[in-house]
């Protein structure tokens, strides 16, 4: 698999924040590379879902006023991102140059489980429109091909042989990097029993997303909250990040807490976002009016809940590697960070 000759061609699977972070560093070294992602677009958990309802709606999105349509949106996947490492911070400072990203300044507090109030201070951004601008912005250059679910990595005659799970030829690669959440990894990298053996250590939880539109603002004094003690983990007034003026209203996202959201990830969305809305009623108090829009969308694997501690997972005598959160620290910055370090893994080893 390796021609010291030739620039190798790598395939990267997944153009979420690692995968993409992977592919530029690669790029940037002169080696062709074909990012493949299975969603409509790139960002993965970078997500940011549109919703085009009635201006004037009742509750549960019924319509009783005038027919123009707004477009909600709403980031129910990542909230923030924080930037500690220096080569993180450079990105994220180029990023916000650019207008896709920018600092969060809303009030973030920990509601603690005696009811008292914890401010939760810390530098936090946020991407620009939504939280998957700065996915947006790598694809520019990485041009992953979207709605293509590789199925199979296989050793072919002359490389990797990569098929989609119709079986169709996705071509021959010299490398190939898996970016992916670690339970979906383990199949890719059942060639390398090591590498698909310490993926399959990592623990990843669901998380059950709520979003809501409420006509009015909410007499609520903070613009995101840490929860404990509460089916949910976390709430924001997503409608106070920069950048989402144009949002009519105040939107808001509620995160499921990851064990009452395992124990509930099978039920129906309808459901779980009337039962999280009523946690959500029972922190805020009577503040919480009926929203004109509620919806929940289901994370298989949010977040690691144990990860692996280690940069990235390369074999550099076949060329497979494996980077995401679940290596690294289990966030925006850590996918980063770890995509990076299959690129120069992969780099060194030639
Ligand atoms: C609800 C929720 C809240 C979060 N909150 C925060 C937060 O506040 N701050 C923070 O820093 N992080 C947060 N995170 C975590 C953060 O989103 C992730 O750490 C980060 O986005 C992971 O990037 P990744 O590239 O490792 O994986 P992903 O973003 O999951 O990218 C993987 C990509 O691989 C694709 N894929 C999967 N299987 C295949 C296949 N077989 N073939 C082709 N493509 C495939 C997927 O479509 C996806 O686009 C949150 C995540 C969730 C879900």
């Amino acid at each position: 698999m390796k021609d010291v000759f030739k620039q190798p061609r790598v395939a990267v699977i997944g153009a979420g924040m690692a995968g993409l972070a992977c592919a530029e560093r690669l790029l940037a070294q002169g080696w062709p590379v074909t990012v493949f992602d299975k969603g409509r677009g790139p960002g993965g958990r970078m997500a940011t879902r549109r919703v085009t309802v009635p201006s004037g709606t009742g509750p549960s999105g019924t319509e009783n006023g005038s027919a123009a349509d707004v477009t909600l949106r709403f980031d129910h996947g990542a909230q923030y991102f924080t930037a500690r490492d220096p080569r993180f911070r450079a990105r994220v400072d180029d990023w916000i140059a650019v207008g896709a990203a920018a600092p969060w300044t809303g009030g973030i507090v920990r509601l603690t489980r005696d009811g008292a109030i914890e401010h939760s201070p810390g530098e936090r951004f946020v991407g620009i429109p939504g939280m998957s601008g700065p996915t947006r912005l790598l694809a520019d250059t990485t041009r992953p091909r979207s709605g293509i679910r590789v199925a199979e990595v296989t050793a072919g005659e002359d490389g990797w042989r990569l098929r989609d799970e119709k079986g169709i030829d996705l071509g021959e690669y010299d490398r190939v990097a898996v970016a992916v959440p670690s339970p979906q990894a383990v199949p890719l990298l059942a060639e390398s029993p090591d590498l698909a053996y310490r993926a399959a250590s990592a623990v990843m939880a669901g998380c059950w997303a709520v979003m809501a539109r409420f006509d009015r603002p909410l007499d609520i004094p903070h613009d995101g909250a840490f929860v404990v003690g509460s089916p949910l983990s976390w709430i924001a007034r997503d409608s106070s990040k920069p950048g989402r003026a144009s949002q009519v209203g105040e939107t808001w996202v509620l995160h499921g807490s990851p064990e009452w959201s395992e124990a509930h990830i099978e039920d129906q969305a309808g459901d779980v976002a009337n039962r999280l809305l009523e946690a959500f009623r029972a922190i805020a108090g009577a503040a919480v009016p009926e929203p004109s829009h509620l919806a929940a969308h289901r994370w298989r694997f949010s977040i690691p809940t144990r990860g692996i501690d280690t940069e990235c997972l390369y074999d550099p005598e076949r060329g497979l590697g494996a980077c995401g959160d679940w290596c690294l620290g289990g966030r925006v910055e850590g996918a980063f960070l770890s995509g990076l370090a299959l690129a120069e893994r992969m780099i060194g080893a030639g």
